[in-house]
């Protein structure tokens, strides 16, 4: 008997109705013969709501309590689910992270799993109970406090727990068709990839295209897990991310995978630091010490009569406070002039892997955004992705350009978002 894992999102399971829609479905992997594990998130908007409310009591509340709260929404949703399949004849026991065995470490909010050893998962299965398991968290092998693993994180259980159950392959169930050439909420022609690899879908998600978790695509790619993302509200083949190239689709030779945009990021500007050697390094390793994850980073040259120069960079916006205060900290040492935060800044990138072999996609990529108007603040590149800064109040036009110009447009069904308030 083959396992399956499969994951619900939180606009799957936003009100009692949708926990019975998934609950019904489960029971049909069941039926179908598959020992059967769930991951699910928490209802609707549950963890936007429990954050807004502890930043209501607290400007910046401890991450042990902020985890605590946070792991709660997934509780709630694991529970009802587990009652909800038991209501239809089936036998469903519901596990925290910690009881699933998700070790992590103690990064609150952004906690690495290190282990699992998921034994009480396994004997329930083997009891010929269907397993449901609160996404997103874990359990510190340090500290034994309860952590989370970041936004989004419930994929990123799913596919661990696949890979230590060596199941067949970890289903992702959302609100939409699977992965779209860009995000279907901006660009209603977006495309439904029928696969793409892991090297493209880890771009995706690293530059913000939340329908997979980065770290969900970077433990698949490690452990050859194949992941199917599809509907939980139709019964369509949804996208596989697999490096197996399928047989015949011209699509999936396609120079470009998509665009992708993010909005969760700020830019911090570091005006007037003295242009001497080590300057760079000591503000850096004061955002390393604060254990700020930083994206694109920028250095202008500097003023030759004053020689001082202006370095900027991107990091999460949830991070911006931190990091401000960690740089503030250091002025008077580092003899900086003064500090810019802006959060009104959007990313959006072009991801393909022919970009390495077919010249002028830069180019092509920047006209349309001279022409759609769009400024661009900000440039980064991989060997097969190209990332711009821009305000963002304009991310939405560059995305919809961009898409236009690289022929992605379908003419087709319009990507159907089914729920979810794309919060
Ligand atoms: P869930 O609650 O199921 O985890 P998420 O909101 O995290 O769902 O992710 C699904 C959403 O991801 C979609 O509703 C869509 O707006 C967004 N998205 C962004 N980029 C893409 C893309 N390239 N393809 C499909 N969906 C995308
Ligand atoms: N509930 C968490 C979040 O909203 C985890 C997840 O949905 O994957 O980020
Ligand atoms: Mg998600």
């Amino acid at each position: 008997m083959g396992v399956v894992v499969q994951k619900y999102g939180g606009s799957s399971v936003a009100d009692a109705d949708g926990v019975k829609r998934v609950a019904q479905r489960i029971v049909e992997a069941k039926k179908a013969g598959n020992s059967v594990v769930v991951v699910v998130s928490a209802m609707g908007d549950t963890t936007d709501e429990l954050i807004d409310l502890a930043e209501q009591v607290s400007p910046l509340p401890p991450g042990r309590e902020m985890d605590m709260l946070l792991t709660a929404g997934e509780r709630i949703s694991m529970a009802l689910l587990a009652m909800a399949v038991g209501n239809l004849g089936h036998e469903a026991r519901s596990f925290t992270g910690s009881q699933a065995g998700v070790i992590t470490d103690s990064a609150h909010g952004k906690a690495k799993i290190i282990d699992v050893t998921p034994s009480r998962i396994q004997a329930a299965l083997d009891e010929g109970a269907i397993a449901i398991v609160a996404g997103f968290q874990g359990v510190s092998e340090s500290s034994k406090d309860i952590t989370t693993l970041g936004r989004g994180g419930s994929d990123t259980t799913a596919v661990a727990l696949a890979a230590a159950l060596a199941a067949d392959v970890c289903e992702i169930y959302t609100d939409v068709d699977g992965v779209f050439t860009a995000d279907p909420r901006i660009v209603a022609s977006a495309r439904k990839r029928d696969q793409i690899s892991y090297e493209e879908m880890l771009e995706m998600a690293a530059c913000g295209a939340k329908i997979l978790h980065l770290r969900c695509v970077e433990y698949a790619r490690r452990y050859g897990m194949p992941i199917h993302v599809r509907s939980s509200f139709s019964h369509k083949t949804g996208t596989w991310i697999t490096d197996e190239t399928p047989e015949d689709d011209t699509m999936e030779q396609a120079i470009i995978a998509g665009v992708a945009h993010d909005r969760s990021e700020a830019k911090i500007t570091v005006v007037g630091v003295p242009d001497k050697v080590g300057e760079a390094a000591r503000i850096f390793e004061a955002l390393a010490e604060a254990q700020i994850n930083l994206d694109m980073i920028v250095q202008n040259v500097s003023a030759a009569a004053t020689n001082l120069t202006d370095i900027s960079f991107t990091l999460p916006r949830a991070d911006g406070q931190t990091a401000m205060t960690a740089l503030t900290r250091i002025k008077d040492e580092v003899g900086f002039a003064a500090l810019q935060y802006d959060d009104q800044v959007g990313k959006v990138s072009l991801i393909g892997a022919g970009m390495r072999s077919h010249p002028g996609i830069t180019a092509k990529f920047f006209s349309c955004l001279a022409a759609a108007g769009v400024n661009i603040g900000m440039i980064s590149t991989s060997e097969i992705r190209i990332s711009v800064v821009v305000e963002e109040s304009q991310v939405d036009d560059a995305v919809t350009a961009t898409h236009s110009a690289f022929d992605l447009d379908s003419d087709e069904v319009e990507a159907v978002v089914y729920g979810g308030t794309g919060r």
